[in-house]
C-alpha cells in the first residue's frame, strides 16, 4: 500500500482514528496533544516560533491541541513575566497560532490556568493564606468581592478566546493550581460561601464554567481538567469527584479532561518510572458518572497504549503531551500503520519540564527540533557533502540521522552495535523504553540510507586515506578508573559491567559514586521482578479508591520533602556512597530527583556522604566516614564515579590534516548528558 495514499480508514488504530462529533463540531481523530508550556510564550517573537510548533504538530494530523497556560489575571500567573490573557490587544498573535493549525483541519483550545499558591511571586491568591510546601510565596485569601471579579476574568479571558478564533478552551482544574486549591479542604478554610462543605468548595469550578458558557455561547469548546485522583489524604473522595463531574456537565462543559496528581505531592504521576497509561482507570471509572466525552492521560506515548486504552473503554478521547514533542508526526505515522519509526517520549522530563524549571525554551531530548522548529527548518542543505561519523552513540546517531536528513551522503561506523550508553540505561529497571530512542534512529538511517558498520572498528589508518567532506568523531566515554588500593580487586567492576552482567550480582554491594548512574545501578540492584501492582503499592496508591485522594498513607504527602526513613528492607545491602558532604542526588533533575532519592530511600540503601576511599580487599571497601574508619563488608565494589572521554582518534586526524569534527561525551566527558549530545549532533549536522 502506498503509504502516503493511506487514509484513516486503513490505519490498524481503528479506535484512535474514529472521528467524534460535539454536536456543533467534530474532532477528525481521538487524539489531544495536551497543554505544555513551552517557555516561547513569554520569549521575544515567541509567537512566531510557536506557530511553527504548533503548526508542525497540526500537520502531522492531531485532531486538538490545547496551548499552555495563560493566567486570567495577573495574580494568576505562574510567575512575574508568565503568559496571560486578558486584553484585546494580545489578540493578533493569538490569531497567528489559530491560523497555523487551522490550515490542517485542527481543532485548537486556549488553556485557562490561575496558579493560585503554586504563582512564584508575592502577588499570589488562593482559597486561604496557605502556603504551599513548593513555594516560597504566602498567598493572600481572596475577598468574595475578588472571587466575582475573578470568575468574570475567566469568562473575558474565554471570550478574548473566542475572538482569536480558537475553538474552545480548558479550564486547568487539577494539578493543585487554585480551582484545585478551593475545592480541598486542606487548602480552602474559608467560612463564606465558598468554603466549608462540599458545595461550597465546588462553586468556584462551577461558576466559571457557567460563566464562560454564557460569555461564549453554546458552539464553543469547553474542557474542565478535573482532578480525579489528588494522590494526598484531603483530596476528594470518589463519591465527591462523581458529583463535581456532573455537577460539571450540568454546568455546561462539553468534555472533560483527567488531571491526576497535585504538583507538590511525592508520588510520580509522569516520570519513566510510572509504568505506561498507569491511571487510565481512574477515567475509566468516572464513565458511568457522565455523559460528555472523556478525555484520558499520562504515560501513553505509543499508538497502541492509546488505542488499548479506547478499546478498554476507558476514555473517549486520549490526551499526550510529551509525546508530541517528541514527534510531532506521531498522529500521521500511527494513521500510516508505522508506529515503529515514531520517536517515543521516554518521560525523562530533562529536555522539557526541567527547562522550564529552570526558565529555558522547552524542548525534547530525544528531538531537539522540538520549540525549535524555526531555527531548524526541515530543508535540504544545498550542497551534498560525504559526511563520515565514527561512533553511534546517541551524539552520532543524531548527528547521522539530520545531516542525512539534509540529503547529506553520510557513513557511519561503530565499534559495537548502535545505541552506545543508552543501551546500557535500557537495562535499569523503568528505563526499558530507552531502547527505543535507539530503535528509532537505526530505523530512520535506515529509511534514510546510511551506510552503516556496525562491529567495525575504523583506525586512524583507514581514515586518513578516506574522502570525506567532514569526520565527525562521536566515539564516547569509557567508565573513570580509580586510583584507589585494591582496585584491581576481583570485586571491583566499572558499572557498565555491573549492568551487562547484572544477574551475577551477589547480595553485599557498595557503590563508588552517587551520580546519574550510581542512582541506576542502585535501582537496578532493588528492584527484583516487580510488577505494576507492586508499583501501585510502593507508592502508596490506592486503587479501590476507598480513601480520600486515592492514596494508601501520607508518608511524605504535602511535605514538599523526600527525607523519610526508609521503610522496607531489601534483600540486598547496597551502600551508594560519594565523597562530597551534601545530600546524595542533590544535583539530580528536579522533576525526577527526588522520586529517585525516595525510591531508594524505601528500599533501604544506605546512602552515605562525605566518604574518602582507602582500600579494597578480601574483607571488603575501607572508608573514612565522617573521618572514621570504617569497613564495608561487600561482595561487589561497583564504580560509578563518571567517565572519561574515548577521543585518542581526534588528535591523530587533526594531526594529518583531516575535517574533523568531534561531539558529546568525546568532546566533554565531565557533565556529559544525553539531551546535550542529541542536540551537539544535530546543530553540527545543520552546520553542514
Ligand atoms: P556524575 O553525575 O558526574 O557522577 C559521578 C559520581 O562519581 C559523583 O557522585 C562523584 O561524587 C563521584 N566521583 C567523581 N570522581 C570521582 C573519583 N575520582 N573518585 C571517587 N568518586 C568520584 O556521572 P555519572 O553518574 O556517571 O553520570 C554521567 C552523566 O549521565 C551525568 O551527566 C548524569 O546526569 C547523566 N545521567 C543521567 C541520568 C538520569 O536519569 N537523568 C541517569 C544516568 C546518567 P564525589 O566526587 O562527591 O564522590
Ligand atoms: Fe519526553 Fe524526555 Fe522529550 Fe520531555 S524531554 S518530551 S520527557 S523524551
Amino acid at each position: 500500500m502506498d503509504k502516503d495514499n493511506i487514509s484513516a480508514q486503513d490505519s490498524y488504530f481503528t479506535f484512535l482514528m474514529k472521528p467524534l462529533n460535539l454536536g456543533f463540531t467534530q474532532l477528525k481523530n481521538r487524539i489531544i496533544m495536551g497543554s505544555m508550556h513551552t517557555g516561547l510564550e513569554e520569549c521575544w517573537n515567541g509567537f512566531h516560533k510557536l506557530a511553527r510548533f504548533y503548526e508542525e504538530r497540526a500537520k502531522g494530523g492531531v485532531a486538538l491541541i490545547i496551548t499552555g497556560g495563560f493566567s486570567p489575571t495577573f495574580s494568576g500567573r505562574l510567575s512575574l513575566f508568565s503568559s496571560q490573557l486578558s486584553n484585546f490587544l494580545q489578540l493578533a498573535k493569538h490569531r497567528k497560532l489559530v491560523k497555523a493549525v487551522h490550515v490542517y483541519d485542527t481543532k485548537i483550545c486556549l488553556q485557562i490556568l490561575h496558579a493560585g499558591r503554586y504563582a512564584y511571586h508575592p502577588f499570589a491568591v488562593s482559597a486561604s493564606a496557605i502556603k504551599s510546601p513548593i513555594s516560597p510565596f504566602a498567598p493572600k485569601a481572596l475577598t468574595a468581592k475578588q472571587i466575582k471579579k475573578l470568575i468574570n476574568a475567566y469568562a473575558h479571558t474565554a471570550g478574548l478566546a473566542k475572538r482569536a478564533g480558537y475553538d474552545g478552551v480548558e479550564v486547568m482544574g487539577s494539578e493543585g493550581y487554585l480551582i484545585n486549591q478551593f475545592i480541598c479542604s486542606n487548602t480552602n478554610q474559608r467560612q463564606d460561601e465558598w468554603g466549608g462543605s462540599f458545595e461550597n468548595r465546588i462553586r468556584l469550578s462551577l461558576e466559571i464554567i457557567r460563566e464562560i458558557r454564557r460569555t461564549v455561547g453554546e458552539n464553543f469548546i469547553i474542557i474542565y481538567r478535573l482532578s480525579m485522583l489528588d494522590l494526598h489524604k484531603d483530596g476528594s473522595s470518589w463519591s465527591e469527584i462523581e458529583q463535581h463531574a456532573k455537577a460539571i456537565e450540568k454546568a455546561g462543559a462539553t468534555i472533560i479532561n483527567t488531571g491526576i496528581g497535585w504538583h507538590e505531592v511525592r508520588i510520580p504521576t509522569i516520570a519513566t518510572v510510572v509504568p505506561d497509561a498507569a491511571f487510565t482507570w481512574v477515567t475509566k471509572k468516572l464513565k458511568q458518572a457522565v455523559t460528555i466525552p472523556l478525555i484520558t492521560s499520562n504515560r501513553i506515548n505509543s499508538p497502541e497504549v492509546a488505542e488499548s486504552c479506547l478499546q478498554n473503554g476507558d476514555a473517549d478521547l486520549v490526551s499526550m503531551a510529551r509525546p508530541f514533542l517528541a514527534d510531532s508526526q506521531f498522529v500521521l505515522k500511527a494513521m500510516q500503520n508505522q508506529s515503529h519509526l515514531i520517536n517515543k517520549c521516554i518521560a525523562c522530563n530533562q529536555g522539557c519540564l526541567d527547562r522550564v524549571f529552570k526558565g529555558q525554551r522547552a524542548t525534547c531530548l530525544v528531538n531537539p527540533r522540538a520549540a525549535y522548529e524555526d531555527e531548524y527548518p526541515l530543508v535540504k542543505s544545498a550542497q551534498v557533502k560525504t559526511i563520515i561519523i565514527v561512533g553511534l552513540g546517541v551524539a552520532g546517531l543524531s548527528c547521522a540521522y539530520y545531516a542525512a536528513l539534509r540529503g547529506h551522503h553520510v557513513i557511519a561506523y561503530d565499534a559495537g552495535n548502535l545505541g552506545g550508553q543508552f543501551n546500557l540505561a535500557g537495562e535499569i529497571p523503568g528505563k526499558e523504553v530507552y531502547l527505543d530512542t535507539v530503535r528509532y534512529f537505526e530505523a530512520q538511517l535506515s529509511l534514510l540510507k546510511v551506510e552503516v558498520h556496525r562491529n567495525y572498528k575504523i583506525g586512524i589508518e583507514e581514515l586518513r586515506d578516506i574522502y570525506a567532506d567532514a569526520i565527525v568523531l562521536a566515539t564516547g566515554v569509557k567508565p573513570r578508573k580509580l586510583d584507589i588500593q585494591g582496585f584491581d580487586h576481583f570485586s571491583v567492576m566499572d558499572y557498565e559491567t555491573a549492568i551487562k552482567n547484572k544477574s551475577t550480582i551477589k547480595n553485599k554491594v557498595a557503590i563508588i559514586g552517587a551520580g546519574g548512574i550510581g542512582f541506576d545501578v542502585a535501582e537496578m540492584l532493588i528492584t527484583q521482578n516487580e510488577n505494576n501492582n507492586d508499583w501501585y503499592q510502593k507508592w502508596s496508591i490506592d486503587r479501590s479508591y476507598k480513601s480520600r485522594g486515592g492514596v494508601l498513607q501520607d508518608e511524605v504527602n504535602l511535605t514538599g520533602k523526600d527525607d523519610t526513613n526508609s521503610e522496607h528492607e531489601n534483600a540486598r545491602t547496597v551502600y551508594l556512597l560519594q565523597r562530597k558532604n551534601e545530600k546524595l542526588g542533590k544535583n539530580l533533575a528536579r522533576t525526577t530527583g527526588w522520586i529517585r532519592r525516595l525510591s531508594l530511600r524505601k528500599a533501604g540503601v544506605n546512602m552515605m556522604s562525605d566518604i574518602s576511599y582507602e582500600k579494597i580487599d578480601d574483607f571488603g571497601l575501607h572508608i573514612l566516614h565522617q573521618g572514621k574508619k570504617v569497613t564495608l563488608a561487600v561482595d561487589h565494589v561497583i564504580v560509578c564515579a563518571g567517565q572519561q572521554s574515548e577521543n585518542s582518534l581526534y588528535q591523530q586526524l587533526g594531526a594529518i590534516g583531516q575535517p574533523v569534527h568531534i561531539i558529546g561525551g568525546a568532546k566533554k566527558a565531565a557533565e556529559l548528558d544525553a539531551e546535550t549530545a542529541i542536540r551537539e549532533g544535530m546543530v553540527l549536522a545543520y552546520d553542514f
